[in-house]
């Protein structure tokens, strides 16, 4: 399924800007679970929530991350409808001013070769 320029430009800046809020997101319970897991009380309530919260977060919210931004790009259909390469960022952009897609060189807009 092709698209148009507009609404590729639309999908890249909804993606980065999502972007940013999943990062804000995920860094705040990053640094929320290592400051409470700091200061609160030892053998407290807290203290065991954020013992018990800790190896989770730490180990699974990076590849957590990873998968959602892969996802999202699939979701939003931000790949080239021929190769199915990325379409995002620095790679969107291109291909928001050539036309074309930065792996296979095809036309990535309707009505446009
Ligand atoms: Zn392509």
């Amino acid at each position: 399924m092709k698209m148009t320029r507009d609404s590729l430009q639309k999908l890249v800046g909804e993606y980065r800007r999502e972007g940013r809020w999943n990062a804000v997101f995920f860094f705040t319970l990053f640094f929320g679970v290592i400051i409470g897991d700091s200061i609160s009380t030892p053998g407290s309530e807290p203290a065991r929530f954020f013992a018990w919260a800790f190896f989770p977060v730490m180990l699974g919210l990076f590849p957590a991350m990873l998968v959602y931004s892969l996802l999202r790009i699939r979701i939003k259909g931000l790949v080239c409808p021929r190769c199915r390469a990325r379409l995002i960022g620095e790679l969107g952009e291109q291909a928001i001013a050539s036309g074309r897609c930065w792996k296979c060189g095809d036309g990535v807009f309707d009505g446009e070769k």
